[in-house]
C-alpha cells in the first residue's frame, strides 16, 4: 500500500511539473540525462541538436556507451561517469530518466525535492512528434502489434516506422526520418511512468496480466500507469482495447474506443471480432466482414487479437479497413515469435524462443493443429508447469525435454511421452526422429535461455542454425554415394 501511494504521489507530483524546451534553452538551463543506455544516448543527441545543454550522468560506462558519447561531446555535452556528486543537479531544469533507472535513486528523489521535472525519452521525443503518433502498451504482444500496425500502414501507402521499446529510442528515430514520417511507439509502463504530456491519435492497451510488480508495487499501480496511455486523449483520438481491458480505476474515457473481442456479442458497438470464421468489424452504423480467418498472417488466437488490435490502430489514418488487409496476410511476424524457420519434408519447424514463461507457452500450444513434437525447457524459474498439464497432453504427442528444467517438465506431465536431450543439435534430431515426416516441430521453451545461452535470441538463432544444417543434410545426397 505505501509504495502505490507514494507512486500515485509521484505521479500527480510530476503531472504538475511542466516544462518548455525553448525557455529552458533560452535560460541556459542544463539537462541531465540520467543512465546512457540507448534511450539515454538517444535523448541526449535529440536535446543537443536542438540547442539545449546537456549533462550526461552513467554509473558505469562500457565501451560501447564510450564510442558513443564521443560526439555528442563533441557537440559539447558534459559527461560524469561513477557515483553522482552533490551538485549533479546544478544549474537542471529538467531530468531525463532511462527506463532501468529505479524511482528510488537519490538523484531522482533530490529532483523530484527541487521541483525539477523528470521525463522518459519517449515522452519527450513524443511531444515532438508533428504526424498522427499511434502508442501501444500491454503485458503480451506489445512488438508483434507495433511492428503489425507499422506494416499495416506501410502497405496501405503510409510511410510509417517502428520505435520505443521495441528497438530504435523514439528520439532516434525523430532524428533520422522525413517529416511526414508516421510512429508506431512500443510504450512499457516505465516510460509511461515519466510521460504525462504523451498524446497518441491512436493508443491501445493490448492487455493488463500482473507482471512487473516488484518494480511497480501493486496490480492497482501496474494497470493505472498502462491506463496513463489514454489520459491527454481527446474525442478526435481513438483508444483501442483488448478483452479484459476495462476502465477499473476511475478513469475518465474520452477518446472513440474500438473493443477487440474474443466473438461476436450484442453489446458491442464500434468492435473487431471473429465470427464463423470471419474477421469482421461493427460500427454503429453497420457490420461487415473483413477477411476469412485462415488468411491471417499469423496463427493463434492470441495473434488474432494482436491483428485486430493492429487493424483497429491503423484504421483511423487510411481511407477504410480495406486498405488493410494485404498487410493482415503478408506480415512476416517477428524473430522468435512462433517464426516458422524451415521445413523438412512435411514437417514444419517454428521457432518461439522468446516464449519464456508459462503463458507464453500456453499460447504456443494453442497455435497449432496436432500433431506437436514439442521441445522445451531451459532456467527453472519455479513456474508451475502442472498447470499446463492437460493442454500438453492433449495437444503435444512427444516432448524433447532440455536444460536445467527438463526433468522438471518431464514431471509435470506425466502422461506424456517424453525424453530429454543434451543439446539444441540432439533435441531438433530427436523431435524430427518423434515426428516421423508429418506435424509440426515447435520449439517454445516455457523458461529463460540463460543456462545454455546468453539470451532467447542467441537460443533461437541456435536452434535455427541446426534447422537449416539438418534441411540442407536432408535436402542433399549421402556423401560418398555419388
Ligand atoms: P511483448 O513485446 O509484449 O513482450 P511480443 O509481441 O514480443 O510481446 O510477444 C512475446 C510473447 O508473448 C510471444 O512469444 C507470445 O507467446 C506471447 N504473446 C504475443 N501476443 C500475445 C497476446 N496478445 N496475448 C498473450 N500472449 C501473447
Amino acid at each position: 500500500m505505501g509504495n502505490e501511494a507514494d507512486s500515485q504521489v509521484r505521479t500527480e507530483k510530476m503531472a504538475l511539473t511542466g516544462y518548455n524546451l525553448s525557455d529552458l534553452r533560452e535560460r541556459g538551463a542544463i539537462v541531465c540525462v540520467v543512465g546512457l543506455g540507448r534511450s539515454g544516448l538517444a535523448a541526449a543527441e535529440f536535446l543537443l541538436r536542438r540547442g539545449l545543454k546537456i549533462r550526461g550522468l552513467e554509473l558505469a560506462m562500457t565501451a560501447e556507451m564510450q564510442d558513443a558519447w564521443a560526439p555528442l561531446a563533441a557537440l559539447g555535452a558534459e559527461l560524469i561517469t561513477g557515483p553522482h556528486p552533490t551538485d549533479a543537479l546544478a544549474g537542471c531544469g529538467l531530468l531525463v530518466r532511462s527506463p532501468g533507472v529505479p524511482a528510488e535513486v537519490p538523484i531522482l528523489e533530490a529532483a523530484r525535492a527541487q521541483g525539477i521535472p523528470i521525463r522518459s525519452e519517449l515522452g519527450l521525443a513524443a511531444s515532438e512528434v508533428r504526424t498522427p503518433l499511434v502508442a501501444i502498451t500491454g503485458t503480451n504482444g506489445k512488438s508483434t502489434t507495433t511492428a503489425w500496425t507499422a506494416h499495416l500502414l506501410r502497405s496501405a501507402g503510409i510511410p510509417a516506422v517502428t520505435a520505443g521499446n521495441i528497438g530504435r529510442p523514439l528520439a532516434a528515430a525523430l532524428l533520422e526520418e522525413g517529416k511526414d514520417t508516421v510512429f508506431v511507439a512500443e510504450v512499457s509502463s516505465f516510460q509511461l511512468e515519466d510521460s504525462p504530456e504523451l498524446h497518441p491519435r491512436a493508443a491501445a492497451i493490448l492487455n493488463i496480466t500482473p507482471d512487473h510488480l516488484d518494480r511497480h508495487g501493486s496490480l492497482a499501480v501496474y494497470r493505472a500507469l498502462k491506463w496513463a496511455i489514454t489520459a491527454n486523449q481527446g474525442t478526435g483520438d481513438r483508444l483501442v482495447l483488448g478483452p479484459d481491458v476495462v476502465p477499473s480505476g476511475g478513469q475518465v474515457v474520452r477518446a472513440e474506443v474500438v473493443r477487440c473481442a474474443p466473438e461476436r456479442t450484442a453489446d458491442l458497438t464500434d468492435a473487431l471480432f471473429p465470427h464463423e470464421g470471419w474477421l469482421c468489424h461493427r460500427s454503429e452504423q453497420r457490420e461487415e466482414r473483413l477477411l476469412s480467418l485462415d488468411a491471417l498472417a499469423l496463427p493463434g488466437p492470441h495473434n488474432l487479437l494482436n491483428g485486430m488490435v493492429a487493424a483497429a490502430l491503423a484504421a483511423p489514418l487510411v481511407p477504410d479497413y480495406a486498405a488493410l488487409l494485404g498487410g493482415l496476410q503478408d506480415f512476416p511476424g517477428l524473430p522468435h515469435r512462433l517464426e516458422e524457420v524451415g521445413r523438412i519434408g512435411a514437417v514444419r519447424l517454428i521457432n518461439d524462443s522468446k516464449a519464456t514463461n508459462i503463458d507464453a507457452l500456453r499460447v504456443a500450444l494453442q497455435s497449432f493443429a496436432p500433431p506437436l513434437v514439442l521441445i522445451a525447457g531451459g532456467r527453472d524459474k519455479g513456474a508451475p508447469f502442472e498447470e499446463l498439464r492437460d493442454l500438453a497432453t492433449a495437444r503435444v504427442r512427444h516432448l524433447v525435454a532440455l536444460g536445467e528444467a527438463a526433468e522438471t517438465i518431464r514431471a509435470a506431465w506425466p502422461e506424456l511421452s517424453s525424453e530429454t536431450a543434451a543439446d539444441m543439435n540432439d533435441a531438433v534430431q530427436r523431435a524430427l526422429a518423434a515426428a516421423a515426416g508429418k506435424g509440426t516441430v515447435l520449439l517454445s521453451p516455457g523458461c529463460a535461455s540463460f543456462d545454455m545461452y546468453r539470451n532467447y535470441e542467441e537460443r533461437g538463432d541456435d536452434f535455427r542454425n541446426v534447422v537449416t544444417g539438418s534441411s540442407r543434410a536432408a535436402a542433399s545426397p549421402v556423401p560418398g554415394k555419388e
